[in-house]
């Protein structure tokens, strides 16, 4: 399971950050691209089963699931690609370049403040 070996990476990540600040983590922000197929309820439930028992135990998980992107080749804009009909948002050409997917990031970890 994918998320799975997400959940345990995260894991791993946030303890370790907990351990320098001396802090209990109780959320975290994740974002990922869009061909990222991470599944929110079962990454939530794969973090929730491997924290048990550890600093980590009930933090809240958040996914920001980031568009796809593309680049016009005619006006250099970027723009967020609509499946239903992906053309530049400016210029309306139907000629461009796929951006990169965004990767899986761990964009913020929320401590405790008492
Ligand atoms: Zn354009």
């Amino acid at each position: 399971m994918h998320e799975m070996t997400v959940a345990e990476s995260l894991l791993t990540i946030i303890s370790d950050e907990a351990a320098k600040n001396n802090a209990k983590p109780v959320g975290a922000k994740i974002s990922c691209g869009t061909l990222n197929p991470i599944n929110d309820e079962a990454l939530s439930f794969a973090f929730e089963a491997i924290s048990k028992d550890t600093p980590c135990e009930g933090m809240t998980l958040k996914i920001d699931h980031k568009p796809l992107q593309g680049l016009c080749k005619k006006c250099d804009s970027k723009f967020n690609i609509e499946f239903s009909s992906p053309k530049c948002l400016k210029c309306g050409s139907e000629d461009f370049k796929l951006m990169p997917d965004a990767p899986l990031l761990l964009e913020e970890i929320v401590f405790q403040t008492d």
